[in-house]
């Protein structure tokens, strides 16, 4: 069993991906035109918001938003210490600080109240400028944005929206990647909706933040690309992962997304008959309102168990498991000695030891959730 099966996705869709590939490369236009606007404008409407900016990956997506809100030395920016390393990276590599807040142990996403608590402490320590907040749609279900944007609005603070893993989620109807300021996205191979590479996206309404994104990702460019008026970096989507984009978007808004929802809630629906609740293990929680788009599937185990044996065991019977994540980010060497390094999250210290994710796409059948299911609870 794949992780994720991205070879039996291609096998469904190969025909259109073919065709898709060869008349890009009949057509030799590799960089911009047709299948990057395409894509930009189906995007921005599926989303709901005015402007989509594709760019390098996910990362850049989240520098981008960063330059075009000039975040630099002096600034704090709050971010959840369970996460994977881009969402804070960006921060410190623009020279801002990195202030990591803890999160629920439920949904896995920042703690609303430990933000607002974060935040009054570094107003109190009158160090560093609170600008704003990176709020992850973790695992695929989106942030607790009603709550977040308050807090933002009441603090003065701007909401970046890290959608790399929420990609087709949504709350109260409204969708993923519309909830920020600026929201961004990644097309990583394995995220909810991956290219065949390297890829992303920025998503805001705001018209002039969209011009200066547009400019960063192209070496600062003015009225053109040798017109240079900022100093920028070079991060765009090839064509190439555009036109697979166009095949693979299709696929997920038509049925992967329902899909991957059905075989989650089948993992829920067998780990709970099978007793998880008596064994001490917790399937992850999506409250009423939330739609995840399921980058990942992550259960808690019982203290008790010994996670390095278990995922030796199910990968014996061909089964296996990932652990996201396995540090806290203000554990994380890079930020030793650093103002970041100081954080309060005894939640995050401690999910780190217990979290498992199990194997998840849209194409698993209900026999290979139940063959992972009772080979995992069979072990407890
Ligand atoms: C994958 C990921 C990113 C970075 O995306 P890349 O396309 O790999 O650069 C950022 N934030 C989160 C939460 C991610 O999962």
């Amino acid at each position: 069993m794949e992780f994720r099966d991205l070879k039996k996705q291609y096998q469904v869709l190969k025909k259109d991906i073919d065709n898709a590939v060869q008349s890009l490369c009949e057509n030799a236009q590799f960089i911009g035109g047709a299948p990057v606007k395409e894509l930009e404008s189906a995007l921005a409407d599926y989303v709901g918001v005015k402007h989509c900016i594709t760019c390098a990956n996910g990362t850049d997506a989240l520098s981008l938003a960063a330059m075009a809100w000039g975040i630099g030395p002096g600034d704090a920016v709050f971010v959840p210490d369970f996460t994977y390393f881009a969402s804070g990276e960006i921060v410190a590599f623009e020279g801002a600080t990195p202030i990591f807040v803890d999160v629920c142990k439920d949904t896995y996403n920042i703690d609303p109240d430990k933000l607002e608590i974060a935040i009054s402490q570094v107003k109190k320590e009158g160090k560093l400028k609170p600008k704003a907040v990176i709020a992850v749609d973790l695992f695929g279900l989106p942030a607790d944005f009603d709550r977040i944007s308050t807090i933002c609005r009441n603090n003065d603070l701007l909401l970046l929206e890290d959608g790399a893993q929420g990609f087709g989620g949504s709350l109260n109807e409204k969708r993923a990647c519309s909830f920020g300021d600026i929201s961004t996205t990644s097309f990583f191979p394995a995220k909810p909706l991956g290219c065949y590479g390297d890829g992303g996206a920025v998503f805001t309404n705001n018209d002039e933040w969209a011009d200066l994104i547009r400019s960063y990702a192209v070496h600062g460019k003015g009225s053109s690309k040798y017109d240079n008026i900022r100093v920028g970096v070079n991060s765009r989507l090839d064509s190439i992962q555009a036109a697979i984009l166009g095949v693979k978007f299709k696929a997920f808004k038509d049925y992967e997304l329902k899909d991957v929802n059905k075989v989650a809630d089948k993992y829920t629906e067998f780990l709970t008959a099978g007793g998880a609740k008596e064994k001490g293990l917790t399937p992850p929680v999506v409250h009423e309102g939330f739609y995840s788009s399921w980058a990942q599937y992550t259960i808690q185990l019982p203290q008790s168990v010994d996670r390095e044996k278990l995922q030796n065991e199910l990968k014996a019977q061909g089964i296996p498991t990932m652990i996201y994540y396995i540090k806290p980010m203000h554990c994380q060497g890079a930020f030793d000695g650093t103002r970041s390094s100081i954080a309060d999250c005894p939640v995050t210290e401690n999910i780190c030891k217990y979290v498992l994710s199990l194997p998840l796409d849209p194409y698993k059948t209900e026999e290979d959730v139940r063959f992972v299911t009772q080979s995992l609870l069979k072990q407890l």
